[in-house]
């Protein structure tokens, strides 16, 4: 879905949607399951020069892998967004682009106006956190045996200072 400007001067777009796995690339971490909802409205905000807001619900489900020990680690996502994007500074003009407080949300636009797609994407990577984990406190996998340390206690630790305490006694 894309929302014009010339388009939303006459009217606010309403919208709800779906989209497929794979519609929308997320990039290799997060892999979608099912279908993503979204449901909202686009504006084109008076007394701007071309601000476009986009107000929208969105529920996906990702797969996800865990950082630590590789399982499954889902992330449900279902959050209301409220999204600013201003037509992008020509760069010939030298502005010197600077953000207040509270704006952290706005993103720039070139052309003719917004992609939901694209818009979801952004939003969705940004708000992410880097890492993955299948519960808090995931105990991870042994660096020495690769045993997923929450299914199974190995006996590496153990060994390894049976073995240390060998070689200090060979001394
Ligand atoms: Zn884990
Ligand atoms: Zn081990």
């Amino acid at each position: 879905m894309f929302f014009s400007i010339t388009e939303l001067e006459h009217h606010p777009v309403h919208f709800d949607l779906t989209y497929a796995p794979g519609e929308i690339d997320f990039g290799e971490d997060l892999h979608q399951n099912g279908l993503l909802r979204t449901a909202g409205q686009a504006e084109l905000l008076k007394n701007t020069l071309g601000e476009i807001r986009i107000q929208a619900t969105v529920q996906v489900d990702f797969d996800c892998a865990c950082h630590r020990c590789l399982e499954p680690a889902p992330q449900h996502i279902d959050e209301t967004v409220d999204l600013f994007f201003r037509p992008q500074p020509k760069l010939e003009n030298h502005v010197e682009v600077q953000l207040e407080e509270g704006e952290i949300d706005i993103s720039f636009y070139e052309g003719d106006g917004v992609s939901l797609r694209i818009a979801l994407r952004d939003y969705i990577i940004l708000s992410q956190p880097m890492q993955y984990f299948c519960q808090p406190e995931c105990k991870g996998l042994c660096p020495h045996c690769g045993a997923n340390r929450n299914l199974t206690a190995c006996n590496c630790a153990a060994e390894r200072i049976a073995s240390k305490m060998a070689s200090l006694r060979e001394l």
